[in-house]
């Protein structure tokens, strides 16, 4: 079974599809993680974030690999476990930047497909119904308000110990949303027969049931 998680940044599309995967026995991919190593990459070389010229021949000297263990993903970039590196309101944004570069995309194809075709998935990403599984069992495009999200973030930012404001994180969603749904390639839009799911009214237990009855509608015939 391939369930395709899409939706703008903060509308909770990891924390239910971990839920979600562990209720049905399945793995959990989270792509972002993918761009985001990407960006780190980018950030630790010292190259701005939306400079293509440098960027693309960078792509040669990176491996990432994505591995599995218990209900966690990890990814790991040119040997190191960058997990946590990445969660971080700048490399969101570097991650947002690279995600644009077309050759960025199609590097990343191929690792997303080859996880979908030999595991049954559950994926968070922006393309995935559109793009990366378009034949996907269950296509669900998950959204919520730019402040519901904003709030979210905050809270965990906050946390974690890292300095922001509820302001600033509305700023970088705004921006985020608006780089990925305007985006020439593979812009985070719902696939035509994707399921829309709105949360800003909603807990993320109730989230987590919706998202249960939606695959079990779809998956039962
Ligand atoms: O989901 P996450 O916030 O970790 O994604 C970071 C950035 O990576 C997003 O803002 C988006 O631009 C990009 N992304 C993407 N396609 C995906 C997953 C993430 O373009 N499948």
């Amino acid at each position: 079974m391939r369930i395709a998680l899409d939706g703008p940044s903060g509308a909770g599309k990891s924390t239910v599809a971990k839920a979600v995967a562990k209720r049905l026995g399945i793995i959990y991919v989270d792509t972002g993680a993918l761009y985001r190593s990407i960006g780190l990459y980018v950030l630790r070389a010292g190259v701005a974030k939306d400079d293509r010229e440098k960027i693309i021949p960078m792509l040669s000297d990176i491996k990432l690999d994505l591995s599995f263990k218990d209900d966690t993903q990890s990814v790991i970039l040119n040997g190191e476990d960058v997990s946590s590196l990445i969660r971080t309101g700048e490399i969101a944004m570097y991650a947002s930047a690279v995600s644009a570069i077309p050759e960025v995309r199609a590097f990343l194809l191929e690792t997303q497909r080859k996880i979908a075709r030999e595991n049954s998935v559950i994926m968070d990403g922006r393309d995935i119904g559109t793009v990366i599984i378009p034949d996907a069992e269950v296509k669900i495009f998950m959204i919520a308000s730019a402040e519901a999200r904003a709030e979210r973030r905050y809270k965990e930012l906050i946390a974690k110990g890292e300095e922001c404001t509820l302001e600033g994180v509305l700023a970088d969603i705004k921006k985020r949303d608006n780089d990925d749904s305007t985006r020439a390639v593979a812009p985070a839009i719902p696939a035509e027969d994707a399921i829309f799911l709105d949360n800003s009214d909603i807990n993320q237990e109730q989230t987590v049931e919706r998202v249960l009855e939606i695959i079990n509608e779809k998956t039962r015939n």
